[in-house]
């Protein structure tokens, strides 16, 4: 598949491309062009040729448009998720979740870009002040840059380009380098729709190659950007270059709070969602499972138990709930990370190990708190990493002794300590009695500490992709 500039399916200029693997086969299923710095500075010329137009353009207008485009996505939905499932090894059942959910997040943010209102500051609210009138209007912040990460592409596509196109910026697409197809075919859609072809571009590639001339070009005024920290940081420092707006949404290691006097049932079924999901390739996964000592044997025994009854297997099957990595490379790299917390004391009670692209549903219990996984090592697989500890003092320490600080939960039926152990989290989301995964597409969603700066979502991604202007109007008053 090509990539798409200015309404045309093209190569990179260089003619390089990239091979795209089914992780479940192994087999290169299409290649996609691997755009060189001349793409990107193409691609995003042309994106700033055409904000003043775009951003003149009503905003019911632009909604009527992307209700064309929700109702393309459902007369395409099985090709779209068919390609999102053989592309990243997903379960065909979140595959559709995921397509489904383009719907739902793009009406949030169609409904919410009606009420985008300013601010009227009242008169005389310093001295001298009496007779001028000062309100705010918001503005398109300009070219944006979407940086998308391969565990949820469309999930944040969605959050990245419906605030950006209803606020009247205009948007370069840089899709994740290992299933870029779903995208290609969302950015077609919405073309087909009736966005105009100069307002959104995607420009497939590399990191090191596309991505970063992307986020280095001086006419991208705004990067949103979802990955790992270590890349999230380079990427700060490139927009530092040109000064461009940022929101980055990083890595995670959330903790997950098991008290003594937790449902454990409750606690067994939210980690299987929390931690299971897509793999275990979610940011906010829970993946630090402290657990009091009080009920360590009854969680692991129980979670040994439910995690045997999963179906793992092939991602087209529609019974299959556990598959395959994105690619045998990150499965090569949570098999080192397992035998890693081994060797720092842990001990493998179910799984452990990895076949192709796919690792085990793994139980690691007896993990001390100084291990690497318990501060700042995130696997993002299918392990449940299991700290015990003693009070609920020490679980805080546990729990905000890593450098992330995406998400966390904590189970327990007494509500008091509940909020007192949220307050205490250092994180930008907590769940309880609940597993940390839970993101709804209303909420603000971010991190704290090396997790990221800035919310996404439709009570905040617009703060985001807008400028702030004041008007005053002086001396309107006798
Ligand atoms: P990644 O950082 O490797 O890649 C993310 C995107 O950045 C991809 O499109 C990639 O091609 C691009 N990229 C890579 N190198 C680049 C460079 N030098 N300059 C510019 N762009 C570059 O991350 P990933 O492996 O795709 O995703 C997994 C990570 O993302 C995990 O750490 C996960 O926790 C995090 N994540 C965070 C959130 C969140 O909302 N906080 C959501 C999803 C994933």
């Amino acid at each position: 598949m090509k990539m798409i500039i200015n309404g045309k399916y093209v190569d990179s200029s260089d003619k390089t491309t990239l091979n795209i693997v089914n992780p479940y086969t192994l087999k290169v299923i299409d290649t996609v062009p691997n755009a060189s710095e001349k793409d990107v500075d193409m691609a995003v010329k042309i994106a700033n040729s055409a904000l003043k137009s775009w951003s003149e353009v009503a905003v019911t207008k632009k909604i009527e448009i992307l209700k064309k485009f929700l109702n393309l996505v459902d007369e395409n939905k099985d090709d779209l998720a068919k390609t999102l499932m053989l592309e990243t090894g997903k379960p065909i059942t979140q595959a559709y979740a995921e397509i489904g959910n383009i719907r739902i997040g793009f009406e949030g943010f169609m409904e919410r870009a009606k009420h985008l209102y300013g601010e009227v500051i009242p008169f005389g609210t310093e001295m001298g002040n009496d007779k001028t009138m000062q309100f705010t209007l918001r503005e398109p912040v300009g070219v944006v840059a979407a940086i998308i990460p391969f565990n949820f592409p469309c999930d944040l596509f969605d959050q990245k380009v419906a605030p950006s196109l209803l606020a009247g910026n205009t948007v370069v697409v840089k899709p994740p380098h290992q299933n870029p197809l779903t995208l290609i075919k969302l950015v077609a859609l919405l073309i087909k729709a009736g966005i105009p072809k100069n307002v959104v571009q995607i420009v497939t590639g590399d990191g090191p190659k596309t991505g970063n001339s992307l986020a280095c070009h001086p006419l991208v005024h705004k990067i949103t950007f979802t990955g790992s920290t270590k890349v999230g940081v380079l990427t700060y420092q490139n927009a530092a270059s040109h000064l461009a707006h940022i929101s980055l949404e990083l890595g995670g290691n959330d903790a997950f709070i098991v008290l003594n006097d937790a449902d454990i049932d409750l606690a067994v079924e939210e980690m299987v969602w929390g931690r299971m999901y897509n793999n275990g390739q979610v940011c906010c996964a829970s993946k630090r499972f402290l657990v009091q000592k009080g009920v360590l044997d009854e969680f692991v025994e129980k979670s040994k138990a439910r995690l045997k009854k999963l179906i793992i297997g092939d991602p087209s099957k529609k019974s299959t709930e556990i598959s395959c990595l994105v690619t045998l490379q990150a499965a090569e790299r949570v098999e080192q990370q397992i035998n890693n917390v081994v060797k720092q004391g842990g001990k493998i009670v179910l799984g452990g190990k990895r076949v192709n692209a796919f690792i085990e549903p793994t139980i690691i219990t007896n993990i001390p708190k100084t291990a690497d996984v318990a501060l700042n090592d995130e696997i993002f697989g299918p392990v449940v990493s299991i700290i015990p500890f003693d009070t609920v003092e020490e679980a805080i320490e546990i729990a905000n002794a890593s450098n992330y600080g995406l998400c966390g939960c904590v189970f327990t039926k007494n509500i008091r300590t509940a909020f007192n152990v949220v307050k205490q989290l250092e994180c930008g989301g907590t769940v309880i009695n609940g597993a940390s995964f839970f993101r709804s597409f209303e909420m603000p969603f971010g991190g704290y500490k090396f997790s990221g700066i800035g919310t996404e979502g439709v009570l905040s991604t617009f703060n985001e992709v807008t400028k702030i202007k004041t008007v005053t109007l002086k001396n309107i008053l006798d």
